[in-house]
């Protein structure tokens, strides 16, 4: 225990996971590296309403007292250059070294880019890092009309937060449908006709071929069938990669993200990686994954600490995911891929409905709009493993409920899942 854990990455994944190894007892040191130069941040209302207001300031995922009060050693803007796995010790960019008796990679993911004639001009930018959103909320005080590369949760939450705020917005999307990756066809459907509704232009099944620039800045996008968008921002949101390099480079196995047991740890066992660079075999599928969201980075930063801290607990967390699109709040839980039928509960004119998604007689997770009791209920009705019949999902939340305290009376051990 003399060296510690050192966290490599300061976001919602590594801050968590020190948070987590005091909560746990851990009393050697524990040193947070982080390349931004920021006090660590959410990163969620950077695309929802950072973006759009001039005086917004960044919420801190703990205040400034939390790192000195826990003795956590946080160093901002020190980037992790190479892991020496055998000899546990960390090369730093710029010189020095860290050793570790553990190491948590909280990496995390980057935007993909996109590599279009013209995507080096000033002006085309994508939203990871506050340092991003401070220069796309500088960009929109110039810019009348924005075209958004990707119809996925963060080009369509921009597009929302930039429409809210006037600006002339458009959308291209490759594929013929929205939310391609998060959500069932007829959420992403109700989405595209809202956002419509409220003028923002959405071209799916549509490339860009070029950006086009004038004294080295963006001024539009020319799609594949040769359309011009004239655009004086063009925001890039068309899928995250993992932050995996370290990790390759030390020789651990990697598998569309950084490879981890039900416990944290990579193929060498004294090093864990969490959130969203990690991937691993989920509980409740049977099936790999790597999930970008909050809740996995937290959740899984609280079991690393609890395995660095000797417990033996797997993971078994709940995925739940949630989105806010101009009027809507989308919450999602379970993973819904490979159902093969759903009940919809609600109203989709309403604005607001829960759809409840089969595979067989199994519920794999609700897909909820303006409906967070829905939500609430699912988490509880998931973690409990408590999969109701689609006649008691059509009785309604009061018959629900009564549902699964029944469940859980036949069942108190599943009570506290
Ligand atoms: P990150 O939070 O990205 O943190 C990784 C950190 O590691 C970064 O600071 C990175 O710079 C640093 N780092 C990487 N390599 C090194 C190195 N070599 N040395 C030092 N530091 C390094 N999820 C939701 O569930 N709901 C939402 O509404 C939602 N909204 C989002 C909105 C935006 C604009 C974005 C960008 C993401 C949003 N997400 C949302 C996703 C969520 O923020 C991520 O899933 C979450 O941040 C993952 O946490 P993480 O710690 O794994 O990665
Ligand atoms: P995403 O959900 O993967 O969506 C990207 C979208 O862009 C997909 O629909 C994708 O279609 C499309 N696309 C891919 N190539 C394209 C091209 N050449 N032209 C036009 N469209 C193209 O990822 P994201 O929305 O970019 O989000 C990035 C990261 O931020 C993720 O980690 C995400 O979780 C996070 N984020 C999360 C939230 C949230 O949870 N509320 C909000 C904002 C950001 P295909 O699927 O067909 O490739």
């Amino acid at each position: 225990m003399k060296n510690g854990v050192v966290i490599v990455g300061a976001g919602h994944a590594g801050v968590q996971a020190a948070a987590s190894l005091r909560e746990e007892g851990y009393d050697g040191p524990v040193i947070l590296v982080g390349d931004e130069n920021e006090l660590p941040y959410h990163k969620p209302p950077l695309s929802k309403t950072f973006i759009k207001d001039a005086e917004a300031k960044p919420q801190p995922l703990r205040g400034e007292a939390f790192y000195s009060g826990s003795a956590i050693d946080y160093r901002p803007g020190v980037k992790v250059d190479r892991i020496d796995a055998g000899g546990r010790l960390l090369d730093l960019a710029g010189g020095g070294a860290l050793a570790f008796d553990h190491l948590i990679l909280a990496t995390g993911s980057r935007p993909r880019t996109l590599p279009l004639p013209g995507s080096d001009l000033s002006g085309v930018v994508s939203l990871r890092s506050l340092a991003d959103a401070r220069l796309i909320r500088d960009l929109s005080a110039q810019s009348d009309e924005v075209v958004i590369l990707g119809g996925g949760f963060i080009g369509l939450e921009i597009a929302a937060t930039l429409r809210a705020a006037g600006r002339t917005v458009t959308v291209v999307e490759a594929v013929d449908r929205l939310l391609g990756r998060a959500v069932a066809p007829v959420v992403a459907s109700h989405v595209r006709q809202r956002l419509e509704a409220t003028g923002v232009r959405i071209l799916t099944g549509t490339s860009v071929a070029r950006l086009e620039g004038e004294n080295g800045s963006v001024v539009a996008a020319i799609t594949s069938s040769g359309e011009r968008l004239p655009a004086r921002m063009v925001i890039v949101g068309i899928g995250a990669v993992p932050n995996v390099e370290l990790a390759q480079q030390a020789g651990l196995a990697i598998a569309n993200g950084i490879r981890v047991d039900h416990q944290m740890r990579t193929s060498a066992p004294e090093i864990l990686a969490i959130g969203d660079a990690a991937s691993y075999r989920h509980w409740f599928t049977g099936g790999d994954v790597r999930l970008e969201s909050v809740q996995n980075a937290t959740d899984q930063a609280r079991l690393a600490a609890r395995t660095i801290a000797s417990h033996a607990d797997a993971y078994s967390a709940v995925p739940w995911f949630w989105s806010d699109i101009g009027d809507m709040k989308l919450q999602m839980v379970g993973l819904t891929a490979g159902g093969d039928s759903h009940v919809v509960l609600g109203d989709l004119p309403d604005n607001k409905f829960s759809i409840y998604h089969y595979a067989g007689d199994r519920l794999l997770g609700i897909e909820s709009v303006n409906r967070p009791g829905d939500h609430m209920l699912g988490r509880k009705m998931l973690g409990a493993g408590f999969s109701p019949s689609p006649q008691t999902i059509a009785d309604g939340p009061e018959g629900l409920k009564a549902a699964l305290a029944a469940f859980l009376e036949k069942e108190p051990a599943r009570a506290a899942g």
